[in-house]
């Protein structure tokens, strides 16, 4: 597996002691990532919600210390990434904020950014950096089991510093995310959440309404929805197998960008629907034509 990381390079750690506060897909992808190539960081503490995870990220050894209470677990680190569902940041950063470490920098991997600069810029005192950051790469799977070194790979890593943060900081998270193997954009927070909207959130709607209209339906036919299911609503059914938290956290705080899209969709839905009924032919193909031209340009950027 590891010959397909980036290869380490001669360079110091970038951070001494690198805090991941949550340890699932993302925060333990991270921690094997950074583990594997030995130039991310000296040591990193993690920690978890439940004692359940916290035993199972030290039987799994991807941590150099685990512990409980958050506050202790940011205590001396000079990075600090929130891994856990973006509506538990506000919580949690009231609980870590006091004990930050003067000059330590904060970002965090959550799906949604304008909601990260809301809930956590209040809590960082002088002198703490905020440089939110936003992996473009995932999986249906959750917990510290699912994650993989390999995880952020050829993938897009967003980042959304406000005007003014730390140029240094800002590179360090930069340089952070290059050595994951990502390709870095910089993006304001209301543009990121606007395009997530569409390439991500909007899509993961689709997919849990048309699974919860299809078991609906099975009910009538007796489940022979899901029997004859084919590949179209299969694919479907492995988006709609998210994480129920982290997504609902997701709709709730990128509220108007998602209702923004859900509504130019219907409208677009609708127009289509009416060429179905009106038999408009061309109008169909056009918009299949579409569809395709999209998916290549997909499979020419290798993001497919
Ligand atoms: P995950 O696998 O479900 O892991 C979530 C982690 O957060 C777990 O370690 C959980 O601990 C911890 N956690 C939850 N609530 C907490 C709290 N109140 N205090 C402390 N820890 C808490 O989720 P994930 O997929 O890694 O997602 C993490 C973040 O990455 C989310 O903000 C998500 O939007 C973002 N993201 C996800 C993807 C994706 O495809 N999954 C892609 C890009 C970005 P317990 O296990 O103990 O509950």
């Amino acid at each position: 597996m590891a010959a397909d990381l980036p290869r380490a390079s001669n360079e110091a750690p970038l951070f001494d002691r690198l805090c991941l506060l949550g340890v699932g897909l993302i925060g333990s992808s991270i921690a094997r990532v950074a583990q594997a190539r030995g130039d991310i960081a000296r040591s990193i503490v993690a920690h978890a919600k439940t004692p359940a995870t916290l035993e199972r990220v030290r039987e799994l050894g991807i941590a150099d210390e685990v512990e409980a209470d958050p506050a202790k677990a940011v205590q001396g680190a000079d990075a600090v990434i929130f891994c856990i569902p973006v509506g538990a940041y506000a919580e949690v950063g009231a609980a870590v904020a006091p004990y930050l470490k003067p000059g330590a920098i904060v970002s965090d991997v959550g799906s949604t950014k304008g909601s990260v600069v809301r809930d956590l810029g209040p809590l960082m005192s002088k002198g703490v950096h905020l440089v939110p950051a936003h992996p473009m790469a995932g999986t249906e799977f959750s917990g510290p089991d699912a994650g993989f070194a390999e995880l952020f790979q050829g993938r897009y890593c967003i980042l959304t510093p406000l005007p003014g943060t730390d140029p240094a900081a800002v590179e360090k998270i930069a340089e952070l995310w290059r050595r994951c193997g990502s390709m870095l954009e910089m993006l304001d927070p209301a543009t990121h959440d606007k395009i997530v909207a569409i390439v991500s959130h909007l899509p993961h709607l689709i997919a849990f309404t048309i699974c919860s209209t299809a078991d609906d339906l099975a009910e009538e036919t007796k489940e022979a929805v899901l029997k004859f299911a084919a590949s179209g609503f299969r694919d479907f059914t492995r988006i709609a197998a998210s994480d129920p938290t982290m997504w609902r956290d997701i709709f709730l705080n990128n509220r108007e960008a998602l209702l923004e899209m859900l509504a130019r969709f219907t409208e677009d839905a609708h127009a289509l629907g009416r060429a179905v009924r009106w038999g408009q032919a061309d109008y169909i193909e056009d918009r299949i034509q579409r569809g395709r031209k999209i998916r290549r340009g997909l499979i020419e950027r290798k993001q497919a």
